[in-house]
């Protein structure tokens, strides 16, 4: 493994390094120079304990506590997956494209562009129903809907409670909470468009599901874990079949609503701005909450990424900041170590309770100052000072990733 002095990661607990005996596998940092929260620690310890954990877990510098599993996680397994470690929100991610304008192409003031993106891509909550409505989606929808639908249908005749999911056609909308659009500018002033979503209700539906069957497993067999989101579904069975069978289908959709999303987003922008530009010049599109079968080590290992994001060598990822804070295109160095992973933002520094109490709407705007973007008290959770310190999340994934594009929003839309 090395010494301290050569490796880039910290061990979280030498007692619970597996060479001294323990059964824990051990739990590898890489959080130098950045918080990490007390609850995290415990929360990864009990995964560590779970016997199908292989080799190690690997926890990226945004880590911080989360509902199910540790956010900012990478969790390798063999023989079983923990659906409550994947979570819900299955195949949220972030993607994000360079267009042909810059800086001097945009309009002087920002607030109408950030209005057609508003009205181009439902978004939020109002008394249940998505700001913009779903009926209101443009045309191109049902089509890319038609191709998904097949997969969902097959989902539904083995698994009939889903049905009432049919929220599967919320294709193309944002959600809620720090989903968001944003019209950023990089290191040569050229506009990007970048946004974050992911499986919406359906893949919330489909999460939940599998999460209370791996329980339903734990009582039926009487098997004692130390935290009831540590349910697992071992391979093997029909539940870990259907699940990923599931899970695969709800991720392909996460994919597919942030191109759609993506597509609106240009076409609101090309309402809004006069000159003709092309919007695909770069693009990234990835995952940063899912499970994917993998070779490390020479093995195959399905990995859990809890808020990571896949960074084996050469491959581009997103690593957004916070609604004031600089974002990041990077290119993977395939870091073995931390199975080719780096974190998937900034990750948050404290709860959204504690974010409203701290702070005032004044701070936000300070926070946000130059950004078109919600000043309202609604968004205080949201603030960038909510979130840890960008450039330091950076430095401490040195080794997992290279900066290819420093992003600053001008627009941002929240959920
Ligand atoms: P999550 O997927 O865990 O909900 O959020 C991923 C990351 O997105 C957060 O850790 C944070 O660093 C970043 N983030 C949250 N809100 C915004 C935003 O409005 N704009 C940008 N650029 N990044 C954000
Ligand atoms: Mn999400
Ligand atoms: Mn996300």
């Amino acid at each position: 493994m090395g010494t301290k002095a050569d490796r880039s990661y910290d061990l979280l607990s030498e007692a619970f390094d597996a060479a001294k005996g323990s059964k824990a596998a051990p739990v590898k940092m890489w959080t130098r120079g950045v918080p990490v929260d007390e609850a995290s620690k415990q929360q990864l310890l009990n995964t560590a304990g779970m016997p199908f954990i292989y080799k190690w877990l690997a926890v990226m510098p945004d880590v911080h506590y989360g509902k199910g599993s540790t956010i900012g996680s990478v969790i390798p397994t063999k023989g079983a997956i923990i659906p409550a470690a994947v979570g819900v929100d299955l195949g949220c991610g972030m993607m994000a494209v360079r267009t042909s304008l810059a800086a001097s192409d945009l309009p002087d003031t920002l607030a109408p562009l950030r209005a057609a993106l508003e009205k181009a891509v439902p978004h939020g909550r109002t008394s249940g129903r998505d700001k913009g409505s779903w009926s209101d989606l443009p045309a191109a929808t049902a089509e890319d809907w038609s191709a998904l639908e097949a997969g969902f249908t097959r989902i539904v005749d083995k698994h009939p409670k889903l049905a009432k999911a049919n929220t599967a056609n919320h294709l193309g909308t944002l959600g809620t909470g720090n989903h968001f659009i944003e019209l950023c500018l990089d290191e040569e002033d050229r506009v990007w468009l970048m946004l974050h979503s992911g499986s919406r209700g359906v893949g919330n539906a489909i999460g939940s599901y599998f999460i209370e069957r791996a329980r339903e497993d734990m009582r039926r067999y009487f098997i004692d874990i130390p935290d009831k989101d540590l349910a697992y579904l071992p391979e093997g069975t029909e539940g870990f079949d259907d699940y990923v069978e599931a899970v695969e289908w709800a991720q392909s959709f996460a994919m597919a609503n942030r191109e759609v999303m993506m597509r609106h987003a240009v076409d609101a922008a090309r309402e809004v701005i006069a000159k003709p530009f092309e919007a695909h010049l770069e693009a990234v599109n990835c995952h940063h909450n899912y499970v994917a079968r993998e070779h490390h080590f020479g093995e195959n290992v399905l990995i859990t990424r809890k808020g990571a994001v896949r960074a084996a060598e050469g491959v581009m990822g997103i690593i957004p900041g916070s609604m004031g804070a600089k974002s990041f295109i990077v290119r993977g160095k395939g870091n073995v170590e931390s199975f080719c992973s780096c974190s998937h933002g900034a990750g948050r520094v404290m709860s959204r309770t504690e974010a409203k109490r701290r702070f005032t709407i004044e701070d936000h705007a300070a926070a946000t100052a130059g950004v078109e973007c919600r000043k309202d008290a609604d968004v205080i959770d949201e603030t960038p000072k909510a979130y840890k310190d960008i450039d330091a999340v950076m430095a401490a994934q040195a080794d997992l990733v290279d900066i290819v594009h420093t992003l600053r929003q001008l627009v941002c839309v929240k959920g």
